[in-house]
């Protein structure tokens, strides 16, 4: 009786614990992203289009120091999607010559409901 009590209690938080270690483990993840977009950009003078295209085994050819040793990977397993801004303020949409792309930003909406910003980061 006093066992299934404990686990009434302790259960839902050890899942919490869990689920929000791991929420912090995809922040952390969306931040290294980020710089590396940053560092890439820097070299490269183009934003990278895939999260792969900034990694050592994966980019193309052209790519001039790639920043990332391997591929971040969310600890839910979602792949971090890169999205183009454009100039006129649009995100996701195609870059066009009197519409260039001015900045990058991460598509991870998962496990970030109403926290939207704190799961992007914006490089510009
Ligand atoms: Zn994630």
């Amino acid at each position: 009786m006093i066992l299934a009590a404990l686990m009434v209690i302790a259960l839902p938080r050890y899942y919490y614990a869990v689920y929000s270690g791991r929420v912090r483990g995809c922040q952390a993840q969306i931040k290294v992203v980020g710089t590396a977009c940053q560092a890439f950009y820097a070299r490269n003078m183009v934003y990278p289009q895939t999260v792969e295209e900034m990694c050592v085994e994966t980019a193309p050819a052209w790519v001039v120091a790639a920043p990332l040793e391997a591929v971040p990977r969310c600890p839910f397993g979602t792949p971090y999607e890169l999205v183009a801004i454009l100039q006129d303020g649009t995100v996701g949409g195609a870059a066009a010559l009197d519409n260039p792309q001015v900045g990058v930003t991460i598509n991870h909406w998962d496990h970030f409901e109403g926290s939207w910003k704190l799961s992007r980061e914006h490089i510009r």
